[in-house]
């Protein structure tokens, strides 16, 4: 079936086929190559120095020993993934670059070296830069003779980012501007020859952004901090003192840096949701081994009802997460081709491209790095005390997990970015037709006085259009008693956005299974692990949803209006009959089987 973009948001009232969903079993041989040549990069250059060694790694201290790793990476040519074939690079589309970042995540700290250097650090000039620009700098970044860094964050502006202090001024003779001021947590900064730096021209009102060479003087590193987590990769204060920058090194348009900051940042949250993915598998690995091998009482502890639930439940979050990365990333791509298609420039396909699903990046940046804080939490309890010790690298990624929620905007702003941004689009710019939710929302509630049918997973994907309805009628009822003020009572705006999210991947989860029960090739056995880790996703997400709803409907309903809204929760919530604790111990046993996540 030709299959063509949707809406970003659109997810929220309609109900996608499965044949035009994108789902990972369809990759091809060059593409999981890909994954293959950066996983098996990991476990040469990285794993081989031993767990215990990479957890005491020091950015200050060991740097020559990571910069040795970056210039690896960079002789196999993986710093190309993004850049396009003319100026050095692969020319890989959107989605190849996801199972790219899903491969890294097995490098624990390198893999934010390597993520910044072919995302945030290199995308900006990809996507925005103009045709000089490219040819100068990303042949270099391609072969990593350039390191790059974005640098956007300051001491007094972190998620209010618009609110830099960073200066450019230009000179007298119009030739340079001058820049100046002050940039925090740099990634790769203390070894940066290039820095996307964010500030505003004058007095400006909003960003602008440059390339900046290290080369071109003033620029001074504080010491690397001293982190949590992550912690060979370099971060540093960046203080810039009348660097000069040429004029011809503005990034796009005067004004519309922040704009670009948002945009990259769309496409760094879904990699970071692929990075957890990666992580979740390496997870799932690692314990399922564990549980195998570990004896205690008398038997493997993977015997224990209480190992499989943990097993079983982080298998389910990365199914789910997986499919909505993927589906997403297949979006982003056809919406690209579309684009090139209807004349639009390699710069404005991609920029525009990304932009569509910023609405679906924010929900998988939120729901992957909880899902996967929460498999490290996990997997250093099924490790007991040996999960505890630096030896087994469980600690080492429970700690480098964590920075997940907060960088690429934290989780709090990108909950509030997904009602946000749907409010935006469905009310001011009208990208999203509300005639069409007006008319989903009342289907989908009185189909459920309907007998579900008997097709696959009809009463699956009734749950999950309820779980829509669910959202319109609360974000309605919300938006409507609330008005302006809805911004303000964040607690609803978070609940809402917890149901929004569940929808998504609930949806993304069966949309896979379907599309998988339809190929007559596909393995009866791996269908049917992947259809119970689509219910056990359900099953929690439903839970999710009760509490989100009952939050939110206590907090801003009253009266009648109260009553009529917990009715409609307990409709459109309503318990499934599926028997959790075994669907959970049988896809435990599964993995432990295989000895982690394979099909
Ligand atoms: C290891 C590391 C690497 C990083 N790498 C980079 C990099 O390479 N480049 C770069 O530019 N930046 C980088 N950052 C910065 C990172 O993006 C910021 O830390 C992040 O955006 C949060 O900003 P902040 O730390 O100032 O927290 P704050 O903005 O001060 O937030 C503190 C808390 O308040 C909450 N909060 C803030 N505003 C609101 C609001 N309106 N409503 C509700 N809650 C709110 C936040 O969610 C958070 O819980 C990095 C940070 C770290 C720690």
């Amino acid at each position: 079936m030709e299959r063509a973009s949707v809406a970003g948001g659109s997810f929220l009232f309609t109900r996608a086929e499965p044949a035009r969903v994108f789902i990972p079993e369809e990759f091809t041989q060059e593409q999981r190559m890909i994954l293959q040549t950066v996983t098996e990069f990991m476990e040469r250059e990285v794993h081989s120095m031993g767990l215990g060694r990479l957890a005491s790694l020091d950015a200050e201290k060991d740097r020559e020993l990571v910069l040795e790793v970056f210039r690896k990476a960079a002789s196999l040519g993986l710093y190309g993934v993004s850049i396009d074939e003319e100026y050095g690079g692969m020319g890989l589309d959107f989605n190849t670059g996801l199972l790219f970042t899903e491969g890294l995540a097995g490098g624990f700290s390198f893999a934010t070296t390597i993520g910044c250097q072919t995302s945030i650090g290199s995308l900006p000039i990809v996507w925005y830069g103009t045709e000089e620009q490219k040819r100068k700098y990303l042949p270099k970044i391609a072969t990593g003779e350039y390191a790059c860094s974005y640098c956007l964050t300051e001491p007094g502006a972190g998620s209010d980012a618009n609110s830099g202090k960073t200066r450019a001024v230009l000179n007298a003779e119009g030739t340079h501007y001058i820049l100046n001021g002050q940039k925090m947590w740099i990634t790769n900064g203390g070894f940066a020859d290039i820095f996307i730096v964010f500030a505003k021209i004058d007095d400006d009102e909003k960003l602008s952004a440059f390339i900046v060479e290290k080369s071109f003087g003033g620029i001074e590193l504080g010491k690397e901090e001293k982190k949590m987590g992550i912690k060979a990769s370099s971060t540093v204060m960046v203080y810039f003192n009348n660097v000069p920058v040429p004029r011809e090194n503005l990034l796009g348009e005067r004004g519309k840096g922040f704009n670009m900051a948002l945009n990259i940042l769309n496409s760094g949250r879904i990699k970071i949701a692929a990075g957890g993915v990666g992580g979740m598998k390496f997870g799932i690995r690692k314990t399922a081994e564990y549980a195998n091998t570990r004896v205690q009482f008398g038997k493997p502890i993977g015997h224990f009802g209480a190992i499989k639930h943990k097993i079983g439940t982080i298998a389910a979050q990365t199914f789910a997460i997986e499919s909505g990365v993927y589906r997403t990333g297949a979006n982003v791509d056809l919406r690209h081709d579309e684009l090139l298609r209807a004349g639009k420039t390699t710069n404005e396909a991609k920029i525009n491209s990304m932009r569509e699903y910023a609405i679906e990046c924010a929900i998988l940046k939120v729901i992957g790095s909880e899902a996967m804080c929460n498999t490290a939490d996990e997997a250093i309890q099924i490790f007991g005390g040996m999960g505890y010790s630096q030896e087994t690298g469980v600690e080492m990624a429970y700690r480098d997990a964590r920075i997940t929620r907060i960088y690429e905007g934290t989780n709090e702003i990108n909950r509030m970015l997904t009602l946000g941004e749907f409010y935006k689009r469905m009310f001011v710019t009208r990208e999203l037709p509300v005639s069409l939710a007006k008319s989903f929302v009342p289907r989908a509630v009185l189909r459920n006085w309907l007998p579900a049918g008997s097709s696959p997973l009809a009463d699956e994907l009734r749950r999950v259009d309820n779980l829509k309805a669910l959202f319109m009628i609360l974000t309605g009822a919300a938006g409507a008693r609330l008005r302006e003020k809805l911004v303000d009572e964040q607690e609803i705006v978070m609940c809402l956005a917890d149901i929004m999210s569940a929808a998504y991947l609930t949806e993304s989860a069966f949309l896979r299974v379907l599309k998988l029960m339809s190929k007559p090739d596909a393995s009866e056995k791996e269908v049917h692990i992947k259809k119970l880790m689509a219910q056990i996703y359900l099953y929690d997400s439903l839970e999710v949803a009760r509490r989100a709803a009952s939050y939110a409907v206590d907090s801003f309903a009253a009266g009648w209006q109260k009553f009529l809204l917990r009715r409609v929760t307990g409709l459109l919530l309503k318990p499934y009959p599926i028997n959790p604790k075994n669907i959970r111990r049988e896809i435990a046993d599964y993995f432990m089987e295989k000895g982690g996540y394979y099909f």
